[in-house]
C-alpha cells in the first residue's frame, strides 16, 4: 500500500487522494448510497467534486458499470449527484 493512497475519477480518470473526491457506494450491485464519510461497505466508485465529472459518468454510464449495478442508476440519484457537484 502506498503511504499516499490515491483513487481514480470513474469520469475523468484523475487521480487523487480520496478525500478530494466524492465516493458512491453499493453492496451487491445493489442501489447506490452516497458514502460521505468514505465507510460504506461494499464496492466503491470515485468521482472528482466537479459537475462536467457527473454528466461524463453520467453518459458513459459509468458508475452503473464501476459499482456493476443490477439496475441503472436511478433518476433520483442522478439528480442528487448533479446537485451535490455543481
Ligand atoms: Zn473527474
Amino acid at each position: 500500500m502506498s503511504k499516499f493512497p490515491q483513487r481514480t475519477c470513474c469520469a475523468c480518470g484523475a487521480k487523487k487522494p480520496p478525500r478530494e473526491m466524492r465516493r458512491i457506494a453499493s453492496q451487491h450491485g445493489a442501489e447506490p448510497v452516497f458514502d460521505e464519510n468514505h465507510k460504506a461497505p461494499g464496492r466503491g466508485a470515485y468521482l472528482c467534486f466537479d459537475a462536467g465529472c457527473v454528466e461524463k459518468a453520467l453518459g458513459r454510464k459509468a458508475l452503473e458499470r464501476a459499482l456493476k449495478l443490477q439496475n441503472p442508476l436511478p433518476e433520483a440519484f442522478k439528480n442528487q449527484l448533479r446537485a451535490a457537484n455543481q
